[in-house]
């Protein structure tokens, strides 16, 4: 007998007769005598309607009780699901974030699990109950409603799974899993049985939207075994797993892109000391992220610097850049927000020389210009023309051998 946690996503619980499929997967884990908890999310679109209903009564709605208002999403589903199961005559019951004791900070909108009691879950369980616990929300130590952030109810269920020290985290989605490129882009990407932590955490960040990136977090610290997979099939998905010598002989897992990021170019600055710290400094007391930085020296101590902002921060980086720009006596300050980033990311890059070179001749084969490239241990990034994102993503899928049927 094992504990499964069981999450469903937002449109696997979209209508009362998904939720009785739900309903349906449910039992048959428990008439196999297993222990089940099931993590919902809200129908989905609800919580974006719920947004906009507070957006109608003010811009700015009290960060407060905009989480009381989202929470009430999952509130739903969590009692459709165990009012469901009790007229199947299966004992259950529904639990709210704070009953499942989801402690969190008090950062509303973006709360961070700080721990999970769950002792009534543990005693539910011990009366065999199927127990339905509202994802996405917590509580803060002042007993304030917070929620996790959007795909939160992810993080909630991993979290859980941890705390329960669960067997497996299923995650149900309306995806079949990860695979090694977004199927749309490239029709030949295969779906992957295993995926380490790491390399999952490199693609979620890098586009991959199928788990939220702080649920992959939690599942690395707490060792919890992620299974990634479709509600609406029976077919195994994707196994979230430590990295094992199977996965280093893989050089490249997988292959994504993303234009979410946009440019901008210093050119001609002082190639001198406190330069780079005067642009960087207040880019960051602006809270913007930057990503990737290059500069290249000219002679006659002059250098341009370029650096990478997300697109949504563009308009007000590209201010303080040009005002910075006049400062310290820059030729030019230029933006560019029609960039791409291409990506190739394997575990197995820790041990196998020349991935750079291939990805290089792979992008030069196509003539697609390499604009800016970063790396991590197990990722190489290039920035890209944005109108080739798509060709470069099924060019290297070919390079690294990842095409089904090759
Ligand atoms: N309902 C929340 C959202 O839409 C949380 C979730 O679905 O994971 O973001
Ligand atoms: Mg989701």
């Amino acid at each position: 007998m094992a504990l499964i946690v069981k999450k469903f996503g937002g449109t696997s619980v979209a209508n009362i007769e998904r939720i009785r499929n739900v309903a349906s997967r449910v039992v048959r884990d428990y008439d196999q005598e297993h222990d089940v908890v099931v993590i919902l999310s809200a129908m989905a679109g609800v919580t974006d309607g719920l947004i906009q209903l507070a957006h109608q009564i003010t811009d700015t709605p009290d960060k407060r009780e905009l989480d009381v208002l989202l929470a009430t999403g999952e509130q739903t589903t969590a009692a459709l699901l165990a009012m469901l199961l009790k007229s199947m005559h299966y004992p259950s019951v529904s639990l709210l974030g704070f009953q499942a004791e989801v402690h969190t900070d008090a950062a509303f909108g973006n709360a961070r699990i700080h721990n999970i009691g769950a002792n009534r879950v543990r005693d539910f369980l011990k009366q065999r109950h199927i127990v339905v616990v509202a994802g996405f929300q917590g509580c803060d130590a002042e007993g304030n409603i917070t929620t996790l952030g959007r795909g939160g109810s992810d993080t909630s269920a991993v979290a859980i799974a941890a705390a329960l020290k669960a067997d497996v985290c299923e995650i149900f989605t309306d995806v079949d899993g990860v695979y090694t490129a977004d199927p749309h882009i490239c029709k030949r990407a295969q779906k992957l049985p295993r995926i380490s932590y790491d390399e999952m955490l490199e693609m979620a960040s890098l586009g991959a939207k199928v788990l939220q990136i702080r649920s992959v977090e939690f599942a690395k610290k707490f060792n919890v075994a992620v299974h990634v997979r479709s509600s609406f099939s029976e077919e195994e998905g994707t196994m979230v797993v430590n990295a094992d010598a199977d996965m280093e002989k893989m050089v490249v897992t997988g292959v994504t892109s993303n234009k979410n990021d946009a440019r901008i170019t210093f050119k001609q600055i002082p190639d001198q000391p406190g330069i780079a710290a005067k642009i960087m400094t207040p880019i960051g007391e602006a809270g913007i992220i930057v990503d990737m930085i290059i500069q290249n020296p000219h002679s006659g101590g002059k250098t341009d610097l370029t650096f990478t902002v997300p697109k949504v921060n563009y308009r007000e980086a590209m201010k303080i850049a040009k005002t910075v720009g006049r400062k310290i006596g820059a030729k030019e300050v230029i933006g560019d927000e029609n960039i791409g980033k291409v990506s190739v990311t394997g575990v197995g890059m820790r041990s196998h020389s020349g991935v750079a070179a291939k990805m290089f001749s792979a992008l030069s084969r196509e003539n697609i210009n390499i604009m800016m490239i970063t790396t991590s241990e197990i990722r190489i990034s290039c920035v890209i023309e944005e109108k080739y994102a798509e060709l470069a993503v099924q060019a290297l899928h070919t390079a690294f051998g990842l095409d089904r049927d090759s």
